[in-house]
């Protein structure tokens, strides 16, 4: 259980055919795992990219990110993918829900081929519990609301029990009411099971409810305000 992840004058760039982009330029921060943090800005300002890293999909060209002081990039790719399964859940703006498989089958994906030590049935059961999908387990991506579909991928996101729940745009299709709704369950999930969440948002008043607001803007992080919740 990563309590603590530390970015250290991280860069990131992309190469393409004779050109460069610095997606992420000096990024210096700290994230502990009670909290539950915005990150904001405008389109192209590195959001995705620093979440990615901080997922370990993707590893910084220059600087270092720790977790629990150590270096998990720096090691063999099942190692790492080892550790994101243990520690880390993504949610993305998309859903991405296998279309051909029903709400249960699509939050046991995570656990295909996973040894763990719980009965992987009953676990998938009680997460659809969690996010209120007890009525729909049996239900394609098809038959369920946007709203429904992004609770299949949250309860995807922590049938594995990570520590840390990284949400890309989570709400970003869904009306203000349904993205409230979802908003609340990250909340709980932050409070009750004591998940660290970072969610990435364009609007200003989910941004305005978490205890921490990460401003970013070309890459760079212009505002970190802490405390920032009532
Ligand atoms: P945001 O999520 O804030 O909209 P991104 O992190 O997606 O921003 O992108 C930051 C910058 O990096 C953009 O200029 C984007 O075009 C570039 N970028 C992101 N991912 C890639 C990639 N895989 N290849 C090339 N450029 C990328
Ligand atoms: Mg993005």
């Amino acid at each position: 259980m990563i309590q603590k992840i530390i970015c250290q004058h991280v860069e990131k760039s992309f190469k393409g055919d004779g050109t460069k982009t610095i997606a992420l330029k000096n990024v210096d921060l700290a994230f502990e795992k009670g909290e539950f943090t915005a990150i904001i800005g405008p389109s192209g300002s590195g959001k995705s990219t620093l979440l990615s890293l901080l997922g370990t999909l993707d590893k910084p060209s220059k600087g270092f990110i720790t977790y629990d002081g150590e270096e998990i990039l720096k090691k063999s790719k099942s190692k790492i993918a080892d550790f994101r399964f243990q520690e880390i859940g993504f949610i993305f703006q998309q859903f991405h829900l296998l279309p051909t498989l029903t709400a249960i089958e699509n939050v046991l994906t995570p656990l295909f081929s996973r040894k763990v030590p719980y009965n992987k049935l009953e676990r998938a059961k009680e997460v659809l519990e969690q996010v209120g999908l007890q009525d729909k387990m049996n239900s394609l991506p098809s038959q369920l609301s946007g709203g429904q579909q992004q609770r299949v991928a949250i309860a995807r996101a922590i049938v594995h029990k990570p520590s840390w729940l990284l949400a890309d745009e989570p709400t970003g299709n869904l009306d203000t009411e349904t993205g409230e709704r979802i908003y609340d369950l990250l909340k709980d999930l932050n409070e009750q099971e004591g998940c660290g969440v970072l969610f990435v948002t364009h609007d200003p008043q989910l941004a305005a409810k978490a205890n921490r607001i990460i401003s970013m803007k070309d890459g760079v992080v212009i505002s970190d305000k802490v405390g920032v919740a009532p």
